[in-house]
């Protein structure tokens, strides 16, 4: 009765799904979105079942699923649909998108409980009074008896248990009378252990390494055993640096040791030789500190906001997809549209999504929505990247069995796996950060539009600074442009003034980065008692070293980018693997000991701002300072109090703020994202300058806000100052159609890429074979040339970039190139496709 196979998608970097046989045990347990365990070469590996099948291909031999993992399918068949989509639009391998969809593995916290639904009961009832059978068997019957005794509930167990098989379970399941809820466990204890690394003292840093050396030399002869055993420690402590500094973060303690792969004792070990630190953090990511008595204020939408929700309440009453852009300026109270929005979605008996550019937002967001919708819909759900497994694994569960139907979170939380969705928000839409840069390279927010379509949903995108992308397509009619054009309450926009460079070196003969203009401006904020904020756009101390004398600069070992200095930590640091070396007292290449360093970042900065307001309170906010939530709340809260004047910081400042008593914002360059070989630099400066404006005079007091600059001439520059976002659109549109740039055509990006320069040599003249006579065809095919970011990670990198005004066109050619690689054996790996990339590096 049953297919006896399935399709299995796999996370391995193959295009491809994997068909498995059905044992009989199973028939009828595996659907379409059970997780299932099964061989895989010579492993067992968890995955995912797309479809099942009547048949299996011939040729090879058929292996059979070991285990089923859910009794409710993880994946619905509308986010079947939507990995699906993915995998074809980005040209990623589906066992790949599927793992990104799927909640994390964390069985062992997981329960499953039987429950009786209210027709479930309904038909007991009617079962024990007369003879009716209602089409069940009389082991059912006796089973649904036995539920409702124990009140309605009980553990999934063994068929033998149980007394019913798991085929009868699904019967009854289908038919409504049960439910199967699948439950994370949530530990007892309130807080966990936090692990980070501490910063400056490390095993590579030379002097302590030697004076530990000199005291092990001191207390015992040399020991060639000894020396072995360290060099084991040495790279251990190496590999926890790496991943608590610059693949994750700080951990707590149990994913900690679940990654590294060290025992507790090591850990421990570190913790008193002060390589590591700890500190105890809330677990619950829902537990929200300030939830407690917050009551959100209760605004009377004004006439814009009010006319912009008789719009999204217009689109409801049609119930079907559309996409609405909300352009509203800064501080102009778009979240309190979004929030009656959601409102009158779950009024209507839907589902609603918000996503939102970074994990603070969350928090903000997940915070006002608790307050409105908790108490009453029980159920506001929060996801994010730094929330541990199985955290993340309990709020999906929450999502997957309806408890909650508002899900608040960063760009996965689009698959988070809500029924009869009715709204779908994207709050600052234009952020890069919806835009996932390993594969699968998804953007959240095209993402979140297509699954909208899907489900027949509104999709409201938000913004003040909209992408061209979705502005274009506001104006071409294809979404409805919703306009606040003021900011609530009257309060005017910030006053932007530039500040010319040239002139001001002109006139102090000064470098240093705080002009003449901007040191006025702090010293009268400073004697109002008002604050301030600095933005600078790159961390650590200087972003370059250099030979006086000959001129190399010092670049990583790994990638053809040079070494940022840091001088807390003392050392010269990559921004891109993580690399770290010592400071050199001379020059690596012709050994002079003129080495110069150059380019002023925030922790310079801060010291300077130091140096020239001596009484002031200053704090820095960049990902050097704030590594945690916890600092991160910490240094936001404590400037919101005021019990800050300054803040420095790196874009971490410009966002989605609302302080108060902010009335200087500083700009110390807006040059540096201007000259970014990037078709988007001019948007993007645009963008970060208008955001940032938008920090200033939010409450009573009128904000002001300088921008320094070498190049005040540059229309992104100019058009900021105006805050005129129609008029950047205009030019930067017209210099988007010049240049066959989106939004006129779609673009990929293909990065051929080896840690053998040969072999990405030959791969990339391999694939050019492939493109060369079919550039032209419907599109533009440049390449193959060295990548703008040459070597990364260790790998040489070979670009091709795409061109096409037609979508379909595009997407045939690049499934063309993939199956010409597989035939030409050029490996999976060596070949990344960027499709609408956000940035061509
Ligand atoms: P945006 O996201 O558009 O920059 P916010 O949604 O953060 O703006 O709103 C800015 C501030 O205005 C918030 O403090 C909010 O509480 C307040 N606000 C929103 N709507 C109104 C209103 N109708 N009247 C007065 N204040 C409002
Ligand atoms: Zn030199
Ligand atoms: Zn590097």
């Amino acid at each position: 009765m049953n297919p006896p196979f399935c399709n299995v998608a796999l996370p391995v970097p193959l295009r491809m799904t994997f068909t498995y046989s059905i044992p009989e045990a199973l028939q009828g347990t595996v659907q379409p979105g059970s997780r299932v365990l099964v061989p895989f070469r010579k492993k067992a590996m968890v995955g995912v079942v797309v479809e099942l099948a009547e048949s299996a291909p011939q040729e090879t031999k058929i292996r059979e699923i070991t285990r089923v993992l859910d009794f409710v399918p993880a994946l619905t068949p509308k986010l079947i649909e939507l990995a699906n989509w993915i995998a074809g639009y980005y040209l990623a391998p589906v066992g790949e998108v599927c793992r990104a969809v799927l909640p994390p593995v964390t069985e062992l916290k997981s329960q499953r409980q039987i429950v009786l639904t209210g027709a479930g009961r309904e038909t007991v009832d009617s079962l024990s009074g007369g003879e009716l059978s209602h089409g069940l068997t009389p082991g059912e019957a006796a089973f649904l008896a036995k539920l409702r005794e124990r009140k309605g509930t009980m553990p999934l167990g063994p068929a033998a248990k149980l007394g019913i098989d798991a085929s009868a379970l699904q019967r009854l399941q289908r038919r409504g009378l049960i439910e199967i809820r699948e439950t994370v466990q949530g530990r007892n204890r309130k807080t966990q252990r936090v692990i980070a690394w501490k910063g400056g003292h490390s095993a590579t840093d030379e002097s302590s390494a030697k004076k530990k050396e000199e005291k092990d030399n001191a207390e015992t002869p040399f020991d060639p055993a000894q020396g072995k055993q360290s060099a084991q420690r040495k790279c251990r402590e190496e590999r926890l640096r790496e991943l608590l500094e610059t693949e994750r973060g700080p951990l707590p303690m149990p994913q900690l040791l679940k990654l590294a792969q060290v025992t507790r004792a090591v850990i421990e070990r570190m913790l008193r030789d002060g390589l590591l630190e700890s500190w105890e953090e809330p677990i619950d990511p829902a537990e929200d500190p300030f939830d407690a008595g917050y009551a959100p204020p209760a605004h009377e939408l004004n006439a814009e906001q009010e006319s912009a929700l008789k719009m999204i309440r217009a689109r409801f009453e049609l119930g079907e997809f559309g996409v609405q852009l909300l352009h509203g300026v800064t501080g102009s109270g778009k979240t309190e549209v979004y929030l009656r929005a959601v409102q009158d979605t779950l009024a209507r008996g839907k589902t609603a999504l918000i996503l939102v550019p970074e994990i603070a937002l969350t928090l903000w967001i997940g915070r006002q929505c608790r307050s409105w919708f908790g108490a009453r819909f029980e159920g506001v759900a929060v996801l994010h990247s730094a929330l541990s497994d199985v955290e993340r694994a309990r709020e999906w569960w929450r999502v997957r069995n309806g408890e909650a139907r508002v899900v608040v979170g960063t760009r996965s939380a689009v698959f988070a796996p809500l029924e009869n969705i009715g709204l779908i928000i994207v709050d600052e839409e234009q952020e890069n950060s919806f835009k996932q840069e390993e594969t699968p390279r998804y953007h959240g927010r095209d993402v979140a539009i297509v699954r909208a379509k899907m489900e027949g949903a509104a999709a409201l995108l938000g913004s003040a600074t909209p992408s061209m992308e979705t502005y274009h397509h506001a104006r071409e009619g294809k979404y409805e442009l919703l306009t606040l054009a003021s900011r609530v309450a009257d309060r005017s926009l910030a006053s932007v003034e530039i500040v010319d460079l040239r002139e001001d070196f002109q006139q102090t003969h000064q470098t240093s980065p705080i002009s003449a203009a901007l040191h006025a401006g702090i010293q009268d904020c400073l004697a109002n008692g008002t604050q301030a904020l600095v933005l600078i756009n790159r961390r650590g101390y200087s972003w370059s070293v250099l030979c006086r004398s000959c001129g190399a600069s010092v670049q990583c070992v790994n990638c053809s980018i040079s070494m940022t200095h840091h001088k807390q930590r003392n050392r010269l640091e990559c921004h891109y693997c993580g690399s770290i070396q010592s400071i050199p007292k001379m020059c690596p290449k012709c050994q002079s000991k003129y080495v110069y360093f150059f380019g002023e970042g925030s922790e310079h900065l801060e010291e300077r701002l130091c140096k020239e307001f001596p009484g002031a309170r200053i704090a820095r906010l960049d990902r050097d300072t704030v590594r945690t939530k916890r600092q991160y709340q910490e240094t936001l809260g404590a400037f919101a109090d005021g019990a800050l004047d300054i803040l420095v910081g790196t874009q971490m400042l410009a966002k989605g703020h609302d302080f108060q008593r902010v009335t200087l914002v500083g700009v110390i360059s807006a040059d540096s994202s201007l000259s970014l070989p990037d078709f988007r630099a001019a948007e993007r400066t645009f963008q970060l300058l208008t955001q940032v404006a938008g920090r200033a005079g939010r409450g009573e007091l009128k904000g002001r806000v300088l921008i320094q600059t070498f190049y005040p001439e540059h229309y992104a520059i100019q058009d900021a100052v105006k805050q005129d976002y129609s008029a950047f659109f205009e030019r930067e549109l017209h210099f988007r159609r010049m240049m066959a740039y989106p939004p006129f055509t779609s673009l990929a990006n293909v990065i051929v890429r080896d840690t053998s320069l040969e072999k990405a040599i030959r791969w990339s003249r391999q694939l050019s074979e492939y493109f060369s006579p079919r550039d032209g065809e419907g599109v533009r095919i440049l390449g193959p040339a060295t990548a703008p970011l040459a070597r990364l990670k260790k790998e040489h990198r070979f670009q091709f970039l795409l061109k096409s005004p037609k979508r379909s066109v595009l997407t045939k050619l690049l499934s063309g190139a993939m199956a010409y690689c597989d035939a030409k054996e050029i490996p999976e790996t060596a070949v990344l496709v960027d499709v609408d990339p956000i940035s061509l590096l």
